[in-house]
């Protein structure tokens, strides 16, 4: 979403980057983003950050700007933007219950909201983060008792670091793939370490892209996603959008990612004023902002 040559997870002359999955990588003359972000992205890639502190008021283009901690993963962010005829926030990716290893998520009044709708539509009710925890334990606490060996698929930046601090926490070793212990030598720089990483550690954790995911798992196998076998999602299931989207009290709403058109369709019927809007969409030319 592009406002003034202000972007919003898009490439623009003064670009704001929400967190560092690579699917929201942006460039532009400068790129603002938190410290933790900054990081983050250049273990992939160059570009001219500006690390930005949550709660501090600043300036993108001609807006003042202030971040809210999203939740996602580390360093995630939204974004409240003053404009001329009313405020305006955009979420990134969020989280409304508190992970371990992600700044608990706060969420500003605002006129105008721009929210994310990865898993918009009720039928993504996802147990609470706490919950999740115990069935993740009790799995991999079932197959060590067994002599088997648990593998976990991850997203490799955010999920898998989540993971292994919950693996910590019990006391179970872990052994990541390289890519991981890199993302996770980051987090320790900002407070979030692991005591549990080990080359002969209980639990695997491999990629979501690695080859054998496309294969039928074995009983001692877990993908950890909103859309996999245990639902311990860094991304608000449908209700947790809904709170957010009470919490915001917007007069108007634009649903983006994944189920934007269902989530729209769902918040017009519930009477809210929601229209579905692509990545790249200039709010400018909607002339609705
Ligand atoms: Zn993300």
């Amino acid at each position: 979403m592009i406002i003034q040559n202000v972007g919003l997870d898009s490439s623009a002359r003064f670009a704001f980057q929400s967190h560092a999955h690579t699917d929201h990588f942006v460039s532009g003359e400068v790129i603002f983003a938190t410290k933790a972000t900054k990081y983050l992205s250049h273990l992939r890639k160059g570009g001219f950050y500006r690390e930005v502190e949550f709660g501090k008021t600043f300036y993108i283009g001609d807006f003042k700007a202030k971040l809210y901690p999203a939740g996602h993963m580390l360093g995630s962010t939204g974004i409240k933007l003053w404009l001329e005829n009313g405020t305006l926030f955009y979420t990134g990716d969020t989280k409304w219950f508190k992970l371990r290893t992600a700044e608990k998520s706060r969420f500003p009044r605002a006129d105008f909201l721009i929210i994310e709708a990865t898993f918009g539509v009720p039928s993504f009710t996802f147990p609470s983060p706490r919950e999740a925890e115990k069935k993740l334990v009790a799995f991999v606490e079932e197959a060590l008792e067994r002599g088997k060996r648990p593998t976990l698929y991850v997203n490799q930046m955010g999920k898998a670091q989540e993971v292994m601090k919950i693996l910590d926490v019990h006391g179970i070793t872990v052994r990541p793939s390289r890519e991981m212990l890199k993302v996770a030598r980051v987090y320790s720089k900002f407070g979030v370490s692991f005591g549990n990483i080990s080359k002969e550690g209980d639990v695997v954790l491999r990629s979501y892209r690695s080859p054998r995911i496309g294969d039928s798992l074995s009983p001692w196998e877990l993908t950890v996603s909103g859309f996999g076998g245990l639902k311990l999602s860094n991304h608000a299931d449908f209700w947790e959008l809904m709170k957010i989207v009470e919490r915001v009290k917007p007069e108007k709403i634009f649903t983006v990612y994944g189920f934007a058109w269902e989530f729209a369709r769902i918040l017009r019927g519930l009477g809210y004023d929601a229209l579905p809007i692509e990545r790249a969409t200039d709010l400018d030319l909607l002339g609705i902002l």
